[in-house]
């Protein structure tokens, strides 16, 4: 499949205008990205209805806490991604060729197919790797899912260019963005990018009224400075609003990086600083039985959604959203 947002050079180059890296690309050779190759002067997607992974997970795990509480979400992934986080989980997939992995071929039409097999399903998420980088087969995709009543769902590093998220706004129904840090240094000595343009997608994907949550993971030694984490929580708030959803996830080793898990005390130090700016925080990659992962009501202080590990119940809402107990909006999304 030929790639959007690409423009042809001289000497068969192609300049890829779809992230920020903005790679200009030699007749042969890859983005940074790995999957979207210049072959004769065209840009192909190369990874375009290839699977790697495919799984019915629970909304919470993307995460997700306030779109459709409990509900399972057909989550599909593929090869590549345009940020090299040393710490990425999920390394074997983000930073390898279409020819480096086993991939399942899955066409749009077939990938809705599966997900309306599944009991209950809310729709499709992109996610495991960058969906950005599959921007083809998720717009494609997306449009056959809203044709059958179902919703999309992108879990994102947020790191795309202003015109090629415009497009895709309309089709995508909530984002899960992936705030790293809230440093230019951060950004790029660990994750090989920057941050300016995530912050900048945020405010796009928050103007256009699409449902947002954001998470950031803690790391010991790397973004676990507090006036900095302070700093992003004001920003979260000042920007996007205080109601923004916001997860506060633990760090394990993986891939690069071996700094130790991020202590417990640390990610309640922050989920304290975080709370004084916004009215839905969550700690996550904890254990199922630590605080800081039920839905409290900002306005009474009652619990709405109690949750253990993936086990979601919904305690203290009415069918549309609001708390059982003093009326207050907190979510839009429940079925
Ligand atoms: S999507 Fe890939 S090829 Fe295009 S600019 Fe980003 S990293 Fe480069």
């Amino acid at each position: 499949m030929e790639a959007a947002y690409y423009i042809k050079k001289e000497d068969l180059k192609v300049h890829c205008q779809l992230c920020p890296d903005n790679c200009v690309i030699a007749n042969g050779k890859r983005g940074a990205c790995k999957v979207r190759k210049n072959i004769e002067g065209t840009l192909i997607a190369e990874n375009y209805g290839l699977v790697s992974a495919i799984h019915t997970d629970p909304i919470e795990k993307k995460p997700l806490y306030h779109f459709y509480p409990g509900k399972p979400v057909l989550s599909l992934g593929t090869a590549g991604c345009n940020l090299h986080c040393l710490f990425c989980q999920n390394f074997d997939i983000s930073q390898s060729t279409v020819d480096e992995l086993t991939l399942y071929s899955l066409s749009p039409g077939e990938a809705v197919e599966k997900a309306l097999q599944i009991p209950d399903n809310i729709g499709i998420a992109y996610t495991y790797n960058e969906p950005i980088i599959w921007y083809e087969y998720v717009r494609d995709t997306a449009v056959l899912v809203h044709n059958k009543g179902l919703k999309n769902i992108m879990v994102t590093n947020g790191y795309i260019n202003p015109a090629p998220l415009e497009e895709l706004l309309p089709l995508i129904d909530a984002f899960s963005v992936d705030l790293k840090a809230f440093t230019e240094t951060f950004y790029r000595k660990i994750t090989k990018s920057k941050l300016h343009p995530v912050l900048e997608a945020l405010k796009i994907i928050r103007s256009h009224k699409k449902h947002l949550e954001i998470t950031n993971l803690v790391i010991p030694g790397l973004n676990d400075n507090e006036r900095d984490f302070e700093q992003m929580t004001d920003w979260v708030s000042e920007e996007l609003g205080t109601d923004t959803v916001f997860h506060i996830s633990r760090y394990f080793p993986a891939w690069k990086l071996t700094n130790p898990p991020t202590p417990v005390k640390t990610l309640k130090r922050f989920y304290d600083i975080a709370a004084k700016k916004l009215d839905y925080v969550y700690l996550g990659n904890v254990s199922p039985y630590e605080t800081g992962q039920d839905t409290v009501c900002p306005e009474c202080g009652k619990t709405v959604i109690k949750r253990t590990g993936y086990h979601t119940e919904i305690t203290g809402l009415d069918s549309n959203g609001n708390c059982r107990y003093c009326g207050h909006h907190i979510l839009d999304y429940i079925k």
